[in-house]
């Protein structure tokens, strides 16, 4: 019987391991199928402080993974497929067969960005395409750069590239934006920000040279191909809460997203810290902070259950 399951090594869960085991609580970590979690596909990250010079996302999760292991937080490499969680003990079950039981369970299985899904796109996340702006918008200064995407968050994202980049394309597939109103006007508005409407991404250039030159683009009413000349393009079309192993057990918002408050669930001894119960952040240190938070929480409730 384990006191303290954590489910995910992005910044969320290496926090909440490294509180959890300084705490004498012997955390099991589980790994997920993206050991590091989204930090390990930007290269650089300027925005953790204490890194007055930036740090290598891959590094920095190193160096997170080798802080909680230091006080002792053991790690499985294996993801959660499904879970038990209206009983005591808790269980969890892993995709190598195993069957964990504790008595608390803190959730930081993260969100995946979705991509297009194209090959040439893939090969090149981290060296020009990117899921976030706010991560790596920087590196584009007096460049142009596209985003694909017409939701809010394409929108978010296109306005603070406009802070660095000569020029912002956004990429729509349809005439109108899902956006809501005022932030598609802002856009509109925009004097650096050019949309292009009922148009497609059907190929990155160029994975040869390892890093982006360039987008061929569709109109999806004409058919017709173009060219366009950018250094980056960031991806905008969603991102997907993975809570999959946890089923209807629960409560989700309207985007699939964990309902938390102060990172509890409604389910006494289930935590979730991290992109999984953040649909507003989404950022490395606010992960972290609630990582903390869910370990304490986590931490106060096993003391209260030994009392
Ligand atoms: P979203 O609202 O689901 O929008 C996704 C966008 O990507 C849509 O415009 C969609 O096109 C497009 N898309 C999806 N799959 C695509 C594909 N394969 N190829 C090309 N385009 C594709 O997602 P979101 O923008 O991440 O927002 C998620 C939620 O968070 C929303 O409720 C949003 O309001 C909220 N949010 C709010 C704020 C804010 O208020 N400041 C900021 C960010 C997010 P279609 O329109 O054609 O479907």
């Amino acid at each position: 019987m384990e006191n303290v399951v954590i489910l995910g090594s992005g910044a969320a869960g290496y926090t909440a391991a490294i509180y959890t085991a300084r705490a004498n609580l012997n955390p099991l970590l589980v790994d997920g199928s993206q050991p590091g979690g989204q930090l390990t596909t930007t290269t650089e990250v300027e925005n953790y402080p204490g890194f007055p010079d930036g740090v290598d996302g891959f590094a920095l999760m190193e160096a997170m993974r080798r802080q909680a292991e230091r006080f002792g937080t053991r790690f499985v490499s294996a993801s959660a497929v499904e879970s038990r969680l209206t009983q005591q003990p808790l269980e969890v079950v892993l995709d190598n067969g195993d069957t964990l039981q504790t008595r608390t369970l803190i959730i930081a299985t993260g969100a995946t960005a979705r991509y297009l899904g194209l090959p040439s796109e893939q090969a090149l996340i981290g060296r020009g395409v990117s899921a976030c702006a706010t991560c790596d918008g920087a590196f584009y200064k007096d460049v142009p750069v596209a985003v694909v995407g017409g939701g809010d968050t394409a929108m978010e994202e296109a306005l603070f590239l406009t802070r660095y980049a000569s020029e912002v394309f956004v990429i729509h597939r349809r005439d109108r934006f899902r956006a809501s109103e005022i932030m598609a006007r802002r856009v509109l508005s925009h004097p650096k920000i050019r949309v292009i409407w009922n148009t497609v991404v059907e190929e990155v250039l160029d994975p040869q040279r390892k890093e982006v030159t360039g987008l061929r683009l569709k109109n999806v009413r004409s058919g017709e191909s173009m060219s366009l000349a950018v250094k980056a393009l960031f991806v905008a079309i969603g991102h997907q809460p993975n809570t999959a192993p946890f089923g209807d057990q629960l409560e989700k918002d309207a985007n699939g997203y964990l309902v938390t408050q102060n990172t509890r669930t409604r389910i006494p001894g289930v935590y979730a810290a991290g992109d999984v119960a953040d649909p507003v952040y989404r950022q490395a240190v606010t992960a972290a902070g609630t990582g903390c938070m869910a370990a304490l929480e986590a931490t106060r409730y096993l003391e209260s259950l030994a009392h």
